[in-house]
């Protein structure tokens, strides 16, 4: 830690996140916290505060200490700043990711340049670009539902075993709601993928973090092919339809990476027998 914390500029990741979107995880659910910010606080000579920075359905680093963000393992009392505390101050193996990694580093840059691309996309296509960015963290977020692993980004990067909460009433609420339970590392990695996908990061940086994730020894394989790793659920007919309808109208030939992608789900799913015939980003009349 610390090799890039100079390169962090916090006023851009809250933008960010604001860009992202601004929605609140609920309070029962807000678990993930900065460690050495409690700390900062005790220092101080303060109460620990939890941060509302940590409290969105993005939300995956802490941008004032460069890290990932860690969960409290019972998030449900008023007291869970003080919690934290002790839970931290008590254990040492709060972190879940290698200091020694590149991965903090690489994590805020990443994000950086994602915001920097989606605040700075043409006018006429931003509400466009950070929409179907949106929908498809949401699509790699997908929560477990009815047996399934959930998501792409929750198969590959998801550090936090054995928390498991109850299935989703129903597939669609699986993806909108997929975000607000996801550990910070699926969140990142979902991040890239949708960000990979729509060209806002090259396929450099793609490559960079499947290695990056590799010399971090954090158990993480990623398949190097961007279109393998973010892979769209299995579904039945009626979960094609919900995926077809939550990704929405939008000019595919604008995004040609994500075209690709698509047509390759479309193959998959029409060899699964799935396929309605109205291929994504069509509305169906
Ligand atoms: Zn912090």
């Amino acid at each position: 830690m610390g090799a890039g914390r100079e390169h962090i500029n916090p006023d851009l990741l809250s933008n960010y996140f604001s860009l992202c979107n601004d929605t609140l995880v609920e309070w029962s659910r807000r678990r993930f916290f900065c460690p050495d910010c409690l700390r900062d606080d005790v220092a101080s000579g303060h109460l620990p505060m939890w941060r509302k920075s940590w409290c969105y359905v993005h939300s995956c680093i802490c941008s004032v200490h460069d890290q990932e963000l860690i969960a409290l393992s019972d998030a449900s009392h008023y007291s869970k700043a003080w919690d934290a505390f002790v839970q931290v101050c008590n254990s040492v193996s709060g972190s879940i990711t290698a200091k020694d990694s590149r991965l903090p580093r690489f994590r805020s840059t990443t994000l950086m340049k994602v915001e920097h691309s989606l605040a700075c996309s043409r006018v006429t296509q931003q509400n466009i670009l950070v929409d179907l960015f949106n929908r498809l963290l949401s699509i790699f977020l997908q929560s477990p539902f009815r047996g399934s692993r959930g998501g792409a980004a929750r198969i590959h990067f998801q550090s936090e075993r054995g928390m498991r909460f109850a299935d989703p009433p129903s597939f669609e609420q699986s993806i909108s709601k997929g975000p607000s339970t996801a550990d910070p590392s699926s969140r990142f990695g979902s991040v890239v993928f949708a960000a990979s996908l729509l060209g806002i990061l090259p396929h450099s940086r793609f490559l960079m973090f499947t290695k990056a994730c590799e010399d971090a020894k954090t158990g993480m394989l990623i398949p190097k092919d961007l279109h393998r790793a973010a892979a769209f659920p299995y579904v039945d007919r009626a979960g094609y339809r919900v995926l077809h309808r939550y990704l929405g109208n939008f000019p595919r030939k604008d995004f040609p990476l994500l075209d690709r992608h698509l047509q390759l789900q479309e193959a998959r799913y029409a060899r699964e027998g799935v396929l309605s015939g109205h291929p994504f980003g069509v509305t169906l009349d």
